[in-house]
């Protein structure tokens, strides 16, 4: 049991069962004991290990894709190059050194970053020490923007509903006595069924009974705001995440410590929770806010297209023996569909007006 446990035990003693997105909001953000606000929790000592950690050619190749998509814009004489959720800060590190290959681009750029962590604000201003920091995207500047967000909506709070005969159900935490007198955390369906079911995604209406449905309100929200954003003030917007193309019944939400899968009910603030991003949910939300949707891509046909494969050559030709078997490696893990290729989706945002950005010129 964390100190966390017996806070959320006692709150649940207090008012009844937490919904999940409460129990994943207070595991990873709250501010004492959330897994997020207190550790460093990527690469090979941590939990687990992001596209950024694994090679810098990823953040070189979304400086470019920015650099790029700054020219097609019409080049702006200023622009907020913005991160959600940005970690260590290496992807922006990565992405900047890769924008002096444009100087005009790299004079006219701004960097701001949207983070909760006091830790994790840490890294990045070690890294990148010329940023804002802002607590969520409603303070962003009003300025075109160009945005990235690398495994972010994963970490946010989703809710689960449970189909049974009786309509859909949420899925709630609550305590289950232990035989020694302690507890454990297990799931317990809400009594009423949702009188309204519009909140849920069409794709899942008629699954059937014992099927469990996801939402992410937190994501959406986000999605929107931002839509509008673009909308008002130009500019376009990567979100790259694992998750599903069309929305389907399922439970995604996982735990994951020390490299492993882990029971996301057990010891919360220890583990990373996440949950599959659903990209049509998402691509509603920023459409709702007045953005351009294109098509979703994988992470492996985004990369190839962006030129990884003669990035990797280019910098194995300089590279000793070890050196090029580990780019060659992480070539692999971005890029093979067994690995993160095909897991992991593209989405491309832009401002409704705004020309094709690069892989969809034809489109
Ligand atoms: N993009 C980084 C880190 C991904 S982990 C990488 O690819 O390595 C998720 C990041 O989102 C962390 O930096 C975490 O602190 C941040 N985060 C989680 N919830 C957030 C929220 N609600 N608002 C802002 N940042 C959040």
């Amino acid at each position: 049991m964390t100190p966390l446990s017996d806070l959320i035990a006692g709150l649940i003693s207090g008012q009844g069962p937490l919904t999940i997105a409460d129990y994943m909001a207070l595991a990873l953000g709250h501010p004492q004991h959330g897994y997020y606000m207190k550790q460093v929790p990527f690469g090979e000592q941590g939990d687990f290990i992001t596209a950024p950690e694994i090679s810098q050619m990823f953040g070189e190749l979304i400086g470019l894709w920015c650099a790029d998509t700054w020219t097609r814009m019409g080049s702006p004489p200023e622009i907020a190059l913005v991160e959600l959720g940005p970690g260590r800060g290496t992807l922006m590190q990565d992405v900047l050194r890769a924008a002096t290959a444009l100087p005009a681009f790299a004079d006219a750029v701004e960097v701001h970053f949207v983070e909760t962590s006091p830790v994790l604000t840490g890294e990045q201003r070690a890294r990148v020490p010329n940023a804002t920091w802002h607590a969520s995207v409603a303070t962003l500047p009003e300025k075109p923007l160009l945005l990235i967000a690398n495994e972010f909506f994963d970490a946010l709070p989703i809710r689960q509903f449970q189909r049974t005969e009786r309509g859909w159900h949420e899925r709630c935490v609550t305590l289950i006595p232990q035989e020694s007198g302690g507890y454990d955390f297990g799931l317990q369906l809400s009594p009423e069924a949702l009188a309204n079911t519009s909140m849920l995604p069409l794709g899942v209406l008629d699954a059937p009974q014992g099927a469990v449905a996801e939402i992410c309100p937190a994501g959406e929200a986000i999605a929107e705001t931002l839509g509008n954003h673009l909308a008002r003030f130009g500019g376009a917007a990567l979100t790259i995440d694992y998750g599903h193309g069309q929305s389907a019944p399922g439970d995604t939400l996982q735990a994951v410590r020390g490299h492993d899968y882990a029971d996301p009910f057990a010891d919360p603030g220890e583990a990373d929770l996440t949950a599959h991003v659903d990209f049509a949910s998402l691509a509603q939300a920023f459409a709702k806010g007045g953005a351009k949707v294109w098509p979703l891509t994988t992470q492996g046909a985004f990369l190839t297209m962006l030129g990884i494969t003669e990035r990797a050559k280019r910098l194995s030709a300089k590279a000793n023996p070890a050196q090029a078997r580990d780019i060659k490696s992480a070539l692999e893990r971005l890029t093979a569909p067994k690995e993160m290729g095909t897991l992991f989706k593209v989405l491309t945002i832009t401002a409704p007006n705004m020309a094709a950005p690069a892989g969809f010129d034809a489109a």
